[in-house]
């Protein structure tokens, strides 16, 4: 029998559990350490943030699917991993601090065969002073507890405007670093909306921030559509929207830090300048979650398994290297550890090998420089191959077989931007792209694939979003013909 053992339940963990079990069974045991009790479908944490959805309608309880799959859920956060055993068992190993309230602060050293590192993202709000829900001065759509915070202050602001005061909205990245440009993107269009529902549409001066040199970057570089046989940058594409839904643009800045009711930044020329603000929305940057790793005498190897921004080395090309000289093939293939070939880390939980979009700095050496967006369908796919190599090599064997590969070199994506929620008055801007990283080589004119990369502005996105939502949670929860549902 086979331990998988599987950090993390977000998108990429999940899916790594869910296919591990389907492929198997009961003969090899599968357990998902979490600290979190609820699922949470992430994308429409900004229909809450806005109040179109309650936050009970993003979320489910884990442990009932899990017991209903035959998982092993332990309700705890990983702080430490052991990849070659230590001195009482050569078994890789991780050591975990229960959140569970039954056993909350009980630790446990949980061996493994395998190890999927899927932990996401250690959300950095402390990097700016004053960012954020907890330093108190701005708020998130992060997680659904922040997201529904939120949406009462964006309530009590509408409630303001409706009784005569201008109220000024500023939504965007918190940090010159930060990545999810898109969910940005999808939340101040989503406001925008709701105060024109609302009525108060001339009361609101409503400012996008964004550490992007241009509109449409999206941290991906850009893109270029084929619409309708022309050929349109998506920071045209993006400049018109703004323009069309009047949302003033603030870009190439980074977030230096955020009083009560202002933000400061400086621009990538050195100008230092704030904004004031009624409300605001400000995303945090990414790092890797807080983890250690011990080799088998009890010696920190930290390093060796983790890059200096806390996420984990894979099957990368980390060499340092000009923006000139990044190619596709950088990108890693299979997630798995070069040191340690039963060690995978998929999701946002993997080491990028550098950004895609060409990185700046403010004369004083401040970021301007979004980081590679890792989104939900990559970290499924991602997810779903280390599971398959890992049952492949389990049932046949060969711990040598290859593995299954999923580059985002590769790989397409479909993303949804919600630009308004309704069933009858929503919109969004259906984006697909191929490949996720530019490759020069294949695609010399712009990167990628013309054929597939496009951009779509209108009522049916919104309607697939919503149905997405809908598929995606049920996917989630295991029910009949889930792994007919792709990624
Ligand atoms: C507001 C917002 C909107 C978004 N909208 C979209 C969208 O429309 N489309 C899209 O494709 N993507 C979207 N994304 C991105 C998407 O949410 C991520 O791509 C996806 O969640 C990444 O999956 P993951 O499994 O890598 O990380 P996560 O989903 O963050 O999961 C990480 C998991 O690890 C757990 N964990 C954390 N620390 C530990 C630890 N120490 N030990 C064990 N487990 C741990 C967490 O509790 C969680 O279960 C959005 C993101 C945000 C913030």
């Amino acid at each position: 029998m086979a331990r998988i053992l599987i950090l993390g339940a977000g998108v990429a963990g999940h899916t790594a559990a869910q296919h591990a079990k389907r492929l198997l069974g009961n003969r090899h045991e599968i357990t998902v350490v979490s600290p979190n009790s609820q699922w949470n479908w992430i994308p429409s944490n900004i229909w809450v943030g806005v109040g179109r959805m309650k936050k009970s309608q993003v979320i489910f309880p884990l442990a009932p699917v899990y017991k209903r799959k035959k998982i092993n859920f332990k309700q705890a956060k990983a702080v430490a991993i052991w990849p070659e055993g230590d001195s009482s068992d050569s078994h890789g190993a991780v050591d975990v601090i229960y959140t569970d309230p039954k056993r909350a602060g009980e630790t446990e050293r949980v061996r493994y065969d395998f190890l999927i590192n899927a932990t996401g993202p250690q959300l950095r709000f402390d990097l700016t002073p004053g960012l954020g829900p907890d330093q108190g001065n701005s708020l998130s759509v992060c997680t659904y507890q922040h997201a529904d915070h939120t949406a009462k202050e964006l309530k009590n602001i509408i409630e303001k405007m409706k009784s005569g005061e201008r109220q000024t909205l500023v939504v965007g990245m918190g940090h010159g670093a930060c990545t999810c440009e898109g969910a940005a993107f999808e939340y101040v269009f989503n406001v925008e909306h709701e105060v024109r529902q609302a009525g108060v549409r001339d009361m609101a001066e409503i400012i996008y921030l964004t550490n992007e040199s241009e509109l449409g970057d999206f941290g991906v570089g850009g893109m270029t559509f084929d619409i309708k046989g022309s050929k349109v940058s998506s920071e045209d594409w993006m400049t018109s929207l703004f323009q069309d839904r009047g949302v003033k643009v603030i870009d190439k800045a980074h977030v230096t830090k955020v009083d009560p009711g202002e933000v400061f930044f400086e621009k990538i020329d050195g100008t230092l300048a704030s904004q004031k603000f009624d409300f605001a929305m400000l995303l945090p940057p990414f790092r890797g979650v807080e983890m250690k790793a011990f080799d088998v005498s009890g010696a920190e190897i930290t390093e060796k398994l983790f890059a200096p921004n806390g996420f984990m080395k894979v099957d990368a090309d980390y060499t340092a290297k000009p923006f000139e000289q990044w190619s596709a093939a950088d990108w890693p293939k299979t997630y798995e550890n070069p040191s340690y070939d039963n060690v995978f880390a998929v999701g946002i939980a993997f080491a990028p090998p550098h950004a895609i979009s060409k990185p700046n700095q403010t004369p004083t050496g401040n970021p301007v420089a979004p980081a590679p967006p890792r989104t939900g369908m990559p970290a499924g796919v991602q997810g779903r191959a280390a599971a398959e190599t890992i049952a492949n090599r389990i049932k046949s064997g060969n711990l040598r077989a290859p593995a299954k590969e999923a580059s985002m070199a590769n790989m397409g994506a479909a993303c949804i931007a919600s630009v308004g929620a309704g069933m009858l008055k929503g919109s969004a801007a259906t984006i697909t792209m191929g490949p996720i990283v530019p490759d020069r080589e294949r695609f010399p004119e712009t990167g990628r694939d013309l054929h597939i990369t496009s951009g779509e502005l209108g009522l049916a996105g919104h309607w697939i979003k919503r149905l997405l939502h809908t598929m995606f949670i049920y996917k989630a929860k295991g029910h009949l013909g889930w792994s007919k549902i792709p990624e």
